[in-house]
């Protein structure tokens, strides 16, 4: 049986004729164990102010209804708590790019990747606004709205791979060129279960969602 994070739709990989690449992430639900430091890491590579943050972890109730956990014997408890990344998608039909007035919310020309120019910010929030997916914020330092953008220019622009990616001790993150066959992504996601959050609005989201599987049930 598997736990999905709610609102998900199993996907079978598709891939765009572009030579270009489409950059995308998988979180292993089965791998994360909470610990929060991709947070940290993120925070601290892009200089995020105190309390705000580009990325979330939502924790899931543990349990399976009708089900006691085999480790407590309880039917709902800490030992089955499982946790869901919440970011940016990195749509390909992005909202935010398109109801963006000034082009300050964009996709960047080489990547592909839904960015931020800073310097053209009006600060009107309808980037925010027409998120489906509550993954924008104001920064409230400097006035300019934020989204997660792989850490396009504090580690991509380096050759290196995003905060989260490079902090998770788990393997839970996993990063790549999803229009690459022969990507770790790509040979991945050919051979597990994985699922896309929301996919129904029709904005293309490009992370991935490898949800709990749990056994002889
Ligand atoms: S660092 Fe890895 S294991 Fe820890 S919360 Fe983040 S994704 Fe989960
Ligand atoms: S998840 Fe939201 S912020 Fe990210 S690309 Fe999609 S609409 Fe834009
Ligand atoms: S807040 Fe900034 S990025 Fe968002 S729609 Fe307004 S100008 Fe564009």
């Amino acid at each position: 049986m598997i736990l999905a994070p709610l609102g998900c739709t199993s996907v079978k990989e598709e891939t765009t004729d572009s030579n270009k690449p489409r950059y995308g992430m998988v979180f292993d639900q089965n791998k994360c164990v909470g610990c929060g430091e991709c947070k940290e890491a993120c925070n601290k590579a892009n200089n995020l102010p105190e309390g705000k943050s580009r990325m979330l972890l939502e924790q899931q109730s543990g349990g399976v209804e009708g089900q006691v956990c085999p480790h407590c014997g309880k039917s709902s408890c800490d030992c089955q708590r499982k946790y869901v990344r919440v970011s940016c998608q990195q749509c390909q039909n992005a909202p935010c790019v398109t109801v963006c007035p000034t082009g300050a919310a964009h996709r960047d020309p080489e990547t592909g990747i839904v960015t931020m120019d800073a310097s053209k910010c009006a600060g009107c929030k309808y980037c925010i606004a027409a998120c489906p997916y509550d993954a924008r914020y104001i920064n409230k330092e400097t006035d300019v709205a934020d989204n997660c953008d792989f850490c396009l220019h504090s580690k991509l622009a380096k050759g290196e791979l995003p905060a989260c990616v490079q902090q998770c001790r788990y393997d839970a993150l996993i990063f790549g060129d999803l229009n690459d066959p022969n990507s770790y992504v790509s040979r991945l996601l050919a051979v597990k279960d994985a699922v896309r959050i929301k996919a129904h609005f029709g904005t293309e989201p490009s992370l991935r969602y490898i949800p709990v599987v749990k056994l002889g049930v």
